[in-house]
């Protein structure tokens, strides 16, 4: 499925911040998003922990699509010690709050692709989407013109998250 966005002008800045951390032993986003420092604007990093952070989306479905990442380079769930477990889920836990606060949707959804049969972008570092969700929100423009509209850049949603993120 090929879709475009009728403006996308965040994703080089974005793209380029990412790749700071270049040079790791693979080429994997979430693995240079790790070594990116800690959480800015630049990085998209919206909270990070001892063995696990939290980033927005850079091609997200919702403005305010967020992953809970561990730090780590493992793809399954079982590759997962039980603190990297235990401090993922706190992650999805704070950005579902965040998400709440942030931006009142009617839902959220939070899950997994595990496995490229099953979606996964990047298949070999596992992570947590949290999509927040609106009554009514089909995604008529994606039916309709193949098109997604996001109504702000990753700048204003990082912004806006981090602003309303728990405090622990
Ligand atoms: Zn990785």
């Amino acid at each position: 499925m090929s879709l475009e966005r009728l403006w996308a002008g965040w994703r080089n800045d974005y793209v380029a911040a990412a790749g700071a951390g270049a040079g790791q032993p693979h080429d994997c986003v979430f693995c240079r998003i790790a070594a990116s420092g800690p959480p800015s604007a630049g990085n998209g990093v919206l909270w990070k922990g001892s063995t696990s952070l939290v980033v927005l989306n850079a091609y997200p479905y919702a403005s305010g699509h967020l992953m809970a990442v561990p730090l780590r380079h493992v793809g399954s769930l079982g590759d997962l010690s039980e603190e990297e477990a235990g401090e993922l889920w706190a992650a999805a836990r704070l950005g579902v709050a965040a998400l709440d606060a942030a931006y009142g949707p009617d839902g959220i959804n939070l899950g997994a692709n595990l496995g490229e049969a099953a979606g996964a972008g990047i298949p070999k570092h596992l992570h947590l989407h949290a999509v927040p969700r609106w009554s009514g929100d089909t995604n008529f423009m994606t039916a309709v013109a193949d098109t997604r509209v996001l109504p702000e850049t990753l700048v204003s949603s990082w912004e806006r998250l981090s602003a309303a993120w728990p405090s622990e």
